[in-house]
């Protein structure tokens, strides 16, 4: 039985050495918390997403797609409170001037006593926190900072400043002459994008509600603490679905998300035990129940994915604001012998960063194993088990020599599945190793064309989960292929 470790620091180095991913600007050094997914990584990212956006619009008959644009007009941002609101509390080290997120470095404290056994001053310190987040009383989470000595990493000093709010919203200027222009934000959230097109997709869709607005794309927010890999990075991307509903019932629309996502993350072959929820202590506000599905990734339990009730808060903003009716007439609520009725709908908002999901689906697949062989000695490999359905390569085909017309076969092979899924084809190297480099990048088979193919049309499949490898029909390949990963 193989033996299995896991392990944080070697999943980055493998994800640059097999083209996951890969450091923004390397050649430059790379920017902080940016960072560029390579052949590998920008595959299993498109499958991921596709499989989201299937499952949301293709699965749901209520559920439809949109693409709206990074840019929005500048009100859109005052409208859902984010030019307002949209801060973390902040503290700055005197002596290095390194700024950190209240709530991590207290958090980061936390972890460290815990790792030291102190459990129960983890625990108070984490319950201080949340109560002092919630009054907004920044003075005494510097004093919970001080009392503790919780220090800066760099510095090592205590000698912190007050506490203050920090917005994570990067602005730019649009127009082509400088003082014409006029500031707009990089969207920090897809949300706002759907809620604008509310009117514009109801009623060209003729949706009767309840019904959802689903939509993929990038956001970016100017993040203090840029660390932990693809977790909290600068820009990246978010999946996000509002669920408009009618007032009164947004609790059970809410439960009924709640277990849905989280059931979906399972379809991913994420299990169960590593998925947990996490109630919010301190509503957002514009909210009026929230919590987490959080993941157990190799540096501890984090949010994968936020579950909102948001209440009729964006949509009566943007009506306020826009100075436009932004309501729904529910012919429904006659039939169940009540009157017609104009109202803002409610709604409840699913929404998971496709980064955080990559790494998610990555930190579950990656195993080093080691085995004793039949003979005594100890071999040993890296593999990715991402499920067949979202792996970046299907199939890889390899014929066993470059000669006596294996390569051939192998090309009509491949010339018949590639339109039907990825596939990769090698004839370089001994097969063993390459069978290793296609554990490494997560191809669930390989097929491998020898001299008995040419007589028996019969071919080797490798299973990378097992190592079992079996002879099957030459003709078979492609179905067996299909039958695992559609
Ligand atoms: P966190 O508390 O980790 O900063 P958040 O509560 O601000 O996250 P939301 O505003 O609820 O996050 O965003 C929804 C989802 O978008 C998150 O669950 C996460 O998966 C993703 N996300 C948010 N910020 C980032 C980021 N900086 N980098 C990558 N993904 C992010």
């Amino acid at each position: 039985m193989a033996n299995e470790t896991n392990n944080f620091q070697e999943l980055i180095s493998h994800c640059k050495e097999y083209g996951y991913i890969f450091q923004s600007s390397e050649i430059y050094d790379g920017l902080a918390a940016v960072y560029d997914y390579g052949q590998n990584g920008a595959q299993l990212k498109k499958n991921i997403r596709d499989y989201w956006w299937k499952s949301m619009t293709q699965l749901h008959d209520n559920i439809v797609g949109i693409d709206a644009s990074i840019f929005m007009h500048p009100t859109t941002w005052k409208a859902s409170g984010h030019v307002d609101n949209f801060s973390d509390p902040m503290i700055d080290n005197k002596d290095s001037n390194k700024r950190y997120r209240v709530d991590h470095l207290i958090e980061g404290f936390a972890d460290e006593q815990k790792a030291k056994g102190n459990e129960q001053l983890a625990n108070d310190t984490l319950a201080a926190m949340d109560a002092l987040l919630l009054a907004n009383d920044y003075a005494g989470l510097k004093q919970l900072i001080e009392t503790n000595k919780i220090s800066c990493a760099v510095s090592k000093t205590c000698n912190w400043t007050d506490v203050r709010e920090f917005n994570l919203m990067f602005s730019t200027q649009i127009g082509s002459v400088a003082e014409a222009s006029e500031t707009i934000y990089l969207r920090p959230e897809t949300a706002q994008g759907i809620f604008v097109n509310f009117l514009n997709v109801q009623k060209t869709g003729r949706m009767k509600i309840p019904f959802g607005i689903a939509q993929t794309g990038k956001a970016f927010r100017n993040e203090i603490v840029a660390r932990q890999f693809i977790f909290r990075m600068r820009e990246f991307e978010q999946m996000e679905m509002q669920f408009f509903v009618r007032p009164g019932t947004q609790m059970e629309w809410y439960n009924f998300w709640k277990e849905e996502r989280k059931k979906w993350h399972e379809s991913l072959g994420i299990p169960s035990n590593k998925l947990r929820f996490h109630d919010h202590v301190k509503l957002a506000h514009y909210a009026d129940a929230a919590l987490d599905i959080e993941f157990d990734f190799p540096f501890g339990w984090k949010e994968l994915e936020g579950i909102h009730s948001r209440t009729d808060f964006d949509l009566k903003q943007h009506q306020e604001f826009s100075k436009k009716k932004i309501q729904y007439f529910d012919n429904d609520l006659n039939e169940a012998g009540k009157p017609f009725g104009n109202y803002i709908p409610y709604v409840v908002e699913t929404s998971v960063g496709l980064d955080r999901l990559v790494l998610t689906i990555l930190s579950n697949a990656y195993a080093e194993e080691k085995w004793n062989k039949e003979d005594g000695t100890e071999d040993s490999r890296v593999v990715l088990r991402i499920p067949a359905k979202i792996a970046p390569v299907k199939l890889a085909i390899l014929p066993l020599v470059k000669k006596d017309g294996l390569p051939e076969i192998a090309r009509e092979l491949m010339n018949e599945c590639k339109q039907a899924f990825h596939c990769f084809y090698e004839e370089k190297d001994a097969i063993g190793k390459r069978y290793r480099r296609m554990d490494a990048i997560g191809t669930p088979f390989c097929i491998t064309i020898d001299h008995q193919t040419k007589e028996d049309q019969t071919v080797t499949i490798r299973y990378r989960d097992t190592m079992v490898q079996e002879r099957i029909a030459l003709a078979d390949v492609k179905n067996l292929v299909i039958s695992h990963t559609a």
